[in-house]
């Protein structure tokens, strides 16, 4: 730690509350030490992440690529956060891969591309990233230095990734962090309604008619697909963000195990994943979807069009039925 170092700290495109929160966590921490940090987006972002301590800072590659391109050259290390492919960072993987830099990983996602990261810590038993970088500057002795910068950016990362502290990755460690945090003078509610308390009333307009005509429900493999066409984003003027969260609606539904949303973004279709109990989305995402994710959390793409896809995610619950038929938490 004592020499200063040029660091890059990156992160998956489209980041999430725990990829913005934990890439900044670290920022801040490694600030402290006189490292010259940067951390740079794939892409651009939520804007209900925009109240984050640094996140001014942070560069988006595909619209700050010359800068962007220069600190990855200039860097002696490159901080990979809450991803674990290279694929994840889209546009930058190449630049990432011919980075002199050592790449050093620290996340949650299962089967990681190891060989192209130097050093690294991916334990799929965390909750989030953000509480991997907890235990790092913990680990290595370094409490004191956690300030409220520090402490509101991992407080929304494992807040998020763990949907408000109910998923069972919600372990004894996670509320032990939070207590650390809360020592160091979190203050968690302002945090809650910066995240979610700050949407337009078009999102809600568009949840209205996602749930009446976007939603089908098949009982008979206790699933739900949300698919959601291109032109519903644009008549509703649909962000970045906009669309989180969605998927875990038809969760909600007595008896129904796997939820999936598809949204037609154009380039590709996006999927999202989400289960309960002993269904694993990780292997579903990966076997039909390009994907891949956590056992209960996974997401993917697609180039066919969106009625292709529809029609794959019929055809995969239907190969999967003696697993989804059998309701078992
Ligand atoms: P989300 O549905 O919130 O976008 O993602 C859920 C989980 O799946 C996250 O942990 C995310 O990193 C992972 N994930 C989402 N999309 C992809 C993808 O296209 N490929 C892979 N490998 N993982 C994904
Ligand atoms: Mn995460």
């Amino acid at each position: 730690m004592a020499q200063p170092r040029n660091v890059v700290i990156t992160m998956h495109q489209k980041p999430d509350g725990d990829a913005m929160g934990s890439t900044l966590g670290l920022y801040h921490f490694l600030q402290q030490f006189g490292h010259n940090a940067t951390v740079i987006s794939p892409t651009n972002w939520a804007s209900f992440l925009n109240w984050m301590p640094g996140v001014k800072t942070v560069l988006d590659y595909e619209t700050q690529t010359g800068k962007a391109d220069k600190a990855i050259e200039a860097a002696d290390w490159i901080f990979c956060l809450d991803f674990n492919t290279l694929s994840r960072t889209k546009r930058m993987e190449d630049k990432l891969k011919a980075a002199k830099a050592e790449r050093i990983l620290i996340d949650h996602h299962q089967e990681p591309q190891t060989e192209v990261f130097a050093y690294g810590i991916s334990d799929t038993s965390k909750s989030s990233t953000c509480e991997m970088v907890y235990d790092f500057i913990v680990n290595s002795g370094n409490a004191d230095k956690i300030d409220t910068s520090i402490a509101d950016c991992l407080y929304a990362g494992v807040m998020t990734d763990t949907g408000s502290f109910r998923f069972p990755s919600t372990s004894a460690s996670v509320h032990s962090m939070v207590a650390g945090l809360k020592e160091k003078g979190l203050q968690h509610s302002i945090i809650h309604e910066n995240l979610f308390d700050n949407f337009s009333e078009n999102r809600f307009r568009f949840i209205g008619n996602v749930l009446l005509n976007r939603m089908e429900i098949f009982y008979e493999y206790n699933a739900a697909l949300i698919a959601i066409p291109q032109a519903d984003l644009i008549k509703y003027d649909i962000r970045t963000g906009d669309t989180e969260g969605l998927v875990n609606f038809p969760l909600s539904i007595k008896g129904i195990k796997l939820a999936c949303i598809i949204i037609d973004r154009g380039e590709e279709r996006k999927s999202s994943f989400r289960s309960k109990g002993n269904f694993d989305v990780n292997t579903f995402a990966r076997k039909y979807f390009n994907g891949g994710g956590h056992f209960n959390a996974a997401g993917g793409f697609n180039k066919e069009p969106l009625e292709e896809v529809v029609e794959l995610f019929k055809q995969a619950i239907r190969e999967n039925v003696d697993q989804l038929s059998t309701y078992q938490f």
